[in-house]
């Protein structure tokens, strides 16, 4: 039988879920509650989301819980058919019964939000290292990083690797091999025990990208989903949902030089993966990724002020910024947060053909314009 472990989370929720997002702050969402403002039209909602905690309440219901609970109480039933049911759409794309999703054979525990014991970052550095070496590439996502401006040189030394480990013994024969080595890993994210007491990982479609700290250790795993119909979007490498697992945090990625002679200024970005091929590209140029453009300012803000920089903080999102008013109001909140501290950040706005400042940086390198 196969196993598949997967880690619902609240954003692709509530993109099945279709629900109406009344305000936003941060990560903190207020809803119409499906339940019981069918009629409301004006004013907050009685349902609140946190999408970071990976929790739901509605104030008027006294329901609450996670992402799955959510799934399962909006659709009226209950938590394992939810599970089987997400886990059809999140890894086919569609709501078709199939009868090849077996039940994970580790507790599913549905209560579980597994944060507050995360390993130390020197342990996690230590376990995905060592993790990484034992992981391959597949060509699809070999060819689909090569697209976006990097090279194989690049892409071995970044450590991104495939993530689909569809084959249960073989990800075991992966936990395995790293505990010989000494490594630990309980409460790294990603990881989780089986009832039976052997390690295992939870398998996603697609690659990951390892992200970064200030002091050059691997935080966590972003991984980019390739090949279904979450294809580009992003996930934490997490088996918070599993009892005997750990969420990710939203880590702040780091990447490029800072050194006096030639770099003082730091470009703040959304994705680490975008981060490392714009810093790449820039010759090596510092950069700060944000997981989204509504997360991890503190973090963030945190990093430059270590840095000792009061100006040269360049913000530079999306062009989709342009039309999108929660980009916008995300930019204005990191800005204020960056003016809190004394530090001055502005906006880096560039050709407005281009989605991504990375997609405007190779366009600029075909055509021999960058110095
Ligand atoms: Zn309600």
């Amino acid at each position: 039988m196969k196993n598949e472990l997967i880690d619902i989370r609240m954003d692709d929720v509530l993109c099945l879920l279709r629900l109406n997002i009344v305000k936003r702050n941060g990560n903190e969402l207020n809803l119409y509650c499906p339940k019981c403002d069918v009629h409301k039209m004006k004013g907050e909602g009685h349902l609140y989301i946190n999408v970071h905690k990976n929790t739901f309440f509605c104030h008027r219901c006294g329901i609450g819980g996670n992402a799955l609970q959510l799934y399962a109480w909006l659709n009226n039933i209950d938590t394992k058919e939810a599970y089987k049911e997400l886990v059809q759409i999140l890894t086919k794309g569609t709501k078709r019964a199939r009868k090849a999703v077996a039940e994970p054979t580790a507790t599913y525990d549905v209560n579980a939000t597994q944060t507050e014991n995360l390993a130390p970052v020197e342990q996690r550095d230590l376990v995905y290292h060592e993790f990484l070496k034992l992981l391959d590439l597949d060509e699809k996502y070999r060819e689909h990083l090569l697209s976006r401006g990097v090279t194989d040189t690049f892409i071995k030394f970044k450590g991104y690797r495939s993530l689909n480990v569809k084959d249960e013994r073989k990800r075991k024969e992966i936990c395995k091999t790293l505990i010989e080595k000494g490594l630990t890993l309980e409460a790294v994210p990603g990881f989780f025990k089986h009832s039976n007491g052997e390690w295992d990982f939870v398998p996603y479609n697609g690659f990951c990208i390892p992200v970064v700290s200030l002091e050059g250790m691997i935080q966590g795993l972003q991984v980019r989903i390739v090949g279904d119909t979450n294809s580009g979007k992003y996930r934490w490498f997490s088996s918070g949902n599993i009892s005997t697992g750990t969420s990710a945090k939203n880590f702040v990625h780091v990447v490029g030089t800072f050194n006096e002679e030639k770099y003082k200024r730091v470009f703040i970005i959304e994705g680490a993966l975008k981060a490392d091929i714009c810093s790449y590209l820039m010759d090596g140029e510092l950069f700060v990724a944000l997981p989204g453009v509504n997360s991890s300012h503190d973090e963030a803000v945190q990093i430059v002020k270590k840095l000792g920089l009061k100006n040269e903080v360049f913000i530079v999102f999306d062009n989709d910024i342009i039309e999108k008013k929660e980009v916008q109001e995300a930019y204005e909140r990191l800005k204020r947060k960056f003016k809190n501290e004394g530090i001055t950040a502005t906006r880096l706005a560039f050709n407005l053909n281009y989605k991504g400042y990375d997609d405007y940086l190779i366009a600029s390198k075909i055509r021999g314009e960058c110095a």
